[in-house]
């Protein structure tokens, strides 16, 4: 039987992060995957799930199964998170899944059980993984310009009019903050003209939120989401805990789907637990009660915050120094944009072949569509970065 299988495309990121490892040369530089390292090029497990885990090995009594939709101590510590009073609770219908992967793909497959017809409109670029799971799913999908190349800033003209093909029913995905893989986010005014031609359309409105507290703070991230909860009659959420936690391989996750209308949620509530229990039955639970914990502690909470913050503006003084350098070596401030985008990720505007010649001639590994991860330079690898980008003609 096996003799029939089709052969698989490698992933273009996992791949590349295998070619790094690979690599002799002692001076190689990893901007490729979307993990957060600290200056040392470590990805630290935070002080307050270090603490959580400690308190859990010594407090918890059963690992019995908890509940389909998973425990609601993390559903609704993450619902707080993310939507804080935007919305009641009662308008809301929640599910636990193993990370943001899992929460995207179980509202892709919602979208498909209630209706089959539903395109899903995506940026272009987005996330590739949306891409390879909405076609896995047999899902139609419809890009709308999001980045403009010769600005790096968001092309929000295009991406209207793109969205003026939106049809009743349609499904909009949207990066709540932190953009992957450009790093360009719209602004509050633009975020309020899409919903305003979302509801005009009647479209409902899917947001990813998987870097809340890497882009101008835990708040300030989640104010579109918030918005869109807010005004729309429907909205699906996908929410990581992933980078914010630090805890990528717990696999934890959350998708959210609120409604104006709240007799719809028991319905809804249901078909996210049928979702859970023909795919896995019951979500992980490690990394979803450290979560609730650290949320749900003051003490474990403020470290938690206090840490995510220096994450954050580490990323930012990197970005900083980084177009500082590039303002000096290239004389113009062309790499400005390098300061304004927020979140772990940038797309340069490099070419295809110049991020090859990056590679083979430096050692410097970023994605094929030059997406860098800022949290991958440090204050030495940032000159040594900026000087090869304009060694390469970028
Ligand atoms: N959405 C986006 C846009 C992402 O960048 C990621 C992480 N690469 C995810 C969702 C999901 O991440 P995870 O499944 O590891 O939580």
């Amino acid at each position: 039987m096996f003799e029939h299988l089709k052969e698989k495309p490698a992933d273009k990121i996992i791949a590349l992060g295998q070619a790094f490892r690979e690599d002799p040369r002692e001076t190689k530089i990893d901007l490729g995957v979307g993990v957060y390292k600290n200056p040392e090029g470590v990805t630290p497990v935070m002080r307050a799930v270090k603490a959580a885990e400690k308190r859990l090995w010594e407090e918890e009594t059963t690992k019995s199964y908890t509940a389909l939709a998973g425990d609601p101590a993390f559903t609704g510590a993450m619902a707080d998170l993310v939507l804080g009073d935007a919305v009641p609770r009662e308008n809301v219908a929640t599910l636990a899944t193993p990370g943001g992967t899992g929460a995207v793909r179980q509202a892709f497959d919602l979208v498909r059980m209630a209706n089959p017809g539903a395109r899903v409109f995506v940026s272009d670029p987005t996330w590739p993984n949306h891409l390879s799971i909405l076609a896995y799913l047999g899902v139609e999908v419809v890009n709308y310009r999001y980045f403009d190349s010769a600005t790096c800033a968001v092309d929000f003209d295009g991406m209207m009019a793109d969205l003026e093909g939106v049809r009743a029913g349609d499904v909009v995905l949207l990066h709540g903050c932190c953009h992957n893989p450009t790093g360009a986010n719209l602004t509050m005014p633009e975020w309020r003209a899409v919903v305003e031609r979302l509801n005009a359309a009647g479209a409902l409105p899917m947001i990813d939120i998987a870097y809340q507290g890497f882009g101008d703070g835990l708040e300030a991230d989640a104010a579109a989401v918030r918005y869109v909860a807010a005004n729309c009659p429907e909205v699906l959420i996908a929410a990581s805990c992933s980078k914010n936690f630090g805890i990528y391989r717990e696999r934890t996750g959350i998708l959210m789907a609120v409604m104006q209308e709240a007799g719809l949620r028991t319905l809804t509530q249901a078909n996210l637990a049928y979702l859970n229990r023909q795919t896995y039955s019951f979500p992980p639970d490690h990394g979803a009660r450290l979560v609730s914990m650290v949320l749900t502690d003051d003490t474990l909470r403020a470290d938690w915050q206090a840490e995510l913050e220096d994450v954050r503006q580490g990323m930012l003084k990197l970005r900083e120094q980084l177009a500082a350098e590039l303002q000096r070596l290239s004389g113009s401030d062309r790499f400005g944009f390098i300061a304004q985008h927020r979140g772990m990720f940038s797309r340069l505007g490099a070419t295809p072949e110049q991020v090859e010649r990056l590679r083979a001639d430096h050692g410097i590994y970023m994605i094929g569509d030059s997406r860098i991860n800022i949290a991958g330079l440090n204050d030495k690898t940032v000159p040594i970065l900026a000087k090869a980008l304009i060694d390469a003609g970028v």
